[in-house]
């Protein structure tokens, strides 16, 4: 872990340095053009800009668009049983994005075995989730979110590995997974049948 941890972290540093110039100007044009959200959460920078604006959709639009796990968790703050989801020991590299709205929120980079049964990542990509403090187990907890839709992702500890030390314990069934190669699906817009809320 203490390997992978510093060659990735040496490769992001290579990567950083390597492309920052002909990349600052994007990375401007993406902060600038990216709605103001309160609370972001630090991060990896997105591999590329993206622009993209909240999505609001109601409860029963959801609903038609989700299979009821995903549902309950995205956006009745369900918990899936440990161990269930195949994210859990998805190990090739890709980005896993927003069930929901198809945001991508993590890269496969930040992903660790934390053998508790649900995906963890030790960091999302910037600027993509939100969080709150939840007291559904009496003890303070922070709860996250996709920032774009606002669906229930999982909880944030500061029990996790090098270089963050934080482990975003994130519900499998609330993210998709695209494997490197393959196009990442669109974001999900407002359309017709899911007209604005
Ligand atoms: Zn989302």
């Amino acid at each position: 872990m203490d390997e992978r941890a510093k060659t990735t972290t040496a490769s992001r540093r290579g990567v950083l340095f390597g492309i920052l110039g002909s990349f600052s100007a994007a990375v401007a044009w993406w902060l600038g053009g990216a709605p103001a959200r309160a609370k972001e959460t630090p991060g990896s920078k997105p591999a590329q800009a993206l622009d993209w604006r909240p999505l609001s959709l109601s409860r029963e639009q959801w609903k038609k668009l989700l299979s009821p796990a995903a549902y309950s968790v995205l956006f009745e703050e369900g918990t899936e049983r440990p161990y269930t989801s195949p994210l859990n020991d998805e190990k090739r590299a890709g980005t896993y994005v927003c069930a929901a709205c198809h945001l991508p929120l993590f890269s496969s980079e930040a992903k660790f075995d934390s053998g508790t049964g649900w995906p963890s990542f030790y960091e999302p990509i910037a600027g993509r989730l939100g969080t709150s403090r939840d007291f559904k187990l009496v003890l303070p907890r922070t709860e996250y979110h996709c920032a774009r839709c606002g669906g229930h992702q999982g909880h944030v500890f500061d029990d996790g590995p090098e270089p963050t030390g934080l482990r975003y314990c994130n519900n499998g069934v609330a993210l998709e997974f695209v494997v490197e190669g393959e196009p990442l699906p669109p974001l999900r817009q407002k359309s017709r049948e899911n007209p604005a809320a």
